[in-house]
């Protein structure tokens, strides 16, 4: 009878998780879509609780009360900007615990599903330890990347694919040895194998491309439940596992459009591209950097007709959206059109401007993608590049051997004027250095984005004299 219940609660939650996801589509609906799910996931955990297999509910609460403080103070403590890193690094503990529950069951063989051959729940076993593993590892290492405690440069060895498939292939093997004598002992060699491939399956991506790497992280880990799932024989963890996993690929065919690199590479990991630091570090760049100021700027914007802002990861270091929105309208009252437009990978983490841009109350239909972006962008009199580098940098399309060649940007220099907004010269994640910010029809406004475009704001209506 509690099976059956159980399994009736998973099917409800699992309706939930699918509209709540349905409901993600929207700003309007977004954040009750998360709660619809969460509450799925509530329920789920309830069901779990009532398992004929407990034996302790003591431990569980321990886990829940160390769990839950340790989570609430991650999150209390994570700057909006570090949200991308933290969702990194929770989607790695994702993996690390599918792993470590598939792992337990060798530990007491009695806990796998009567019935099952046992052989296929020994390789799962195996099969969620290397997916869970790697997952948690390749997680810490983005991880890493993003909270710049490493270089976010390309790491690594020589022969570095093939060692990859070694550990691989090294790490499938142990698991047919494991399904067949379910020694648990095996299993940990499997995990230390998985260990090393995860760390370094992710040490060569790039800062460019770990947009990929970060949603091919997230299908991982759900793929890893999913697998747990199978081992368990439990329901609620395979329908969670498969719908973050397919959810999850859906995200990195997305990203890898966005980035212009080939699906398949992706999921081989083979997403490190040919790149010429000698040559693109020291580009030859032409022309010369010209300064703006607000009071310029404000005498420029009283002529231009069309205006469009391109926000990137400094909008929301200084969390300047509200500032833009506040720009936007006050154009868009003096008659002049406006929109914004969105590159999918501006910021860390998908959806990043939206979010922002949603936070501030920018109506939806004002943003652009990348495509409507650059169709118009040829009649813009001024773009705004709001704290945005790589995803405006022109080498990215001119050049060949950068890590963001081949990537679509936004192509702000076809617009009649550019002011860039940020704090000094700096390359943006990728390394690479800007050729926009020498270009003819490129201005340069120094400062932390929200300041200047407070600055723009107060000159303008000066300019203008409105109150
Ligand atoms: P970039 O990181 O390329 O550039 C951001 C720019 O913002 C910097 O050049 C910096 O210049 C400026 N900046 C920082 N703080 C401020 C501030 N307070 N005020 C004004 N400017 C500021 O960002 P993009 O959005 O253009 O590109 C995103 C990059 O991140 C891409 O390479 C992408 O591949 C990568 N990435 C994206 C992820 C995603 O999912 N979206 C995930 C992981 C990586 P300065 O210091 O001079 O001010």
């Amino acid at each position: 009878m509690r099976e059956v219940i159980m399994d009736i609660v998973y099917i409800v939650s699992a309706i939930m998780f699918i509209l709540g996801i349905k409901m993600l589509q929207s700003p309007k609906t977004a954040r009750r879509g998360n709660l619809v799910a969460a509450s799925g996931m509530l329920f789920a955990i309830c069901a779990t609780l009532v398992h004929k297999d407990i034996i302790s509910y003591k431990l569980i609460v321990l886990g829940v009360l160390v769990g839950g403080v340790a989570g609430v103070i991650a999150a209390l403590g994570a700057k909006m900007t570090q949200m991308p890193q933290m969702v990194a690094l929770f989607n790695g503990f994702g993996g690390g615990a599918s792993a470590l529950v598939a792992m337990s069951a060798l530990y007491d063989v009695a806990l796998l599903p009567e019935g099952a051959p046992r052989f296929w729940s020994g390789f799962s076993i195996g099969l969620s330890v290397i997916v869970g593993t790697v997952t948690f590892f390749g997680s810490l290492v983005a991880f890493a990347k993003l909270q710049e405690l490493i270089t976010e440069k390309p790491i690594s060895l020589p022969a570095h694919k093939l060692w990859n498939l070694i550990l691989l292939l090294a790490s499938l093997s142990l698991s047919v040895y494991l399904a067949t004598n379910l020694d648990y002992r095996f299993a940990w060699v499997i995990l230390a194998l998985s260990a090393v491939l995860g760390i370094m399956v992710v040490s060569p991506i790039g800062g460019a491309d770990m947009p990929v790497a970060i949603s091919l992280l997230n299908a991982y880990s759900g793929l890893a439940a999913a697998i747990t799932g199978f081992v368990l024989n439990n329901y609620g963890l395979i329908i969670t596992g498969s719908l973050v996993g397919s959810s999850g690929i859906i995200l990195t065919k997305i990203m890898a459009d966005a980035m212009n690199r080939r699906f398949i590479d992706i999921l081989i990991g083979n997403v490190t591209i040919q790149v010429d630091e000698a040559s693109f570090a020291g580009v030859q760049i032409k022309g010369t950097v010209k300064k703006t100021t607000p009071e310029e700027l404000a005498i420029l914007l009283d002529s231009a007709r069309a205006v469009s802002f391109v926000p990137g990861y400094g909008m929301a270091v200084s969390q300047a959206q509200f500032a833009v929105r506040d720009l936007a309208v006050l154009l868009e009252k003096e008659g002049k059109e406006v929109f914004f437009a969105i590159h999918p990978v501006a910021g860390r983490m998908p959806g990043h401007m939206n979010v922002l841009l949603a936070e501030a109350d920018v109506s939806y239909d004002k943003l652009k993608t990348l495509e409507e972006s650059n169709s118009l962008i040829g009649e813009v009199d001024i773009a705004f590049v709001i704290g945005a580098n790589d995803v405006v940098n022109p080498l990215a399309r001119d050049s060949q051997n950068t890590p963001i060649s081949g990537m679509p940007i936004i192509e702000v220099d076809r617009a009649k004027t550019v002011v860039v907004l940020k704090r000094s010269m700096k390359a943006g994640f990728s390394g690479v250095p800007n050729p926009l910010f020498y270009l003819d029809n490129s201005y340069m406004l120094f400062g932390d984005a929200k300041q200047s475009i407070q600055e723009v704001i107060r000159a303008y209506k000066e300019y203008k004299g409105i109150k």
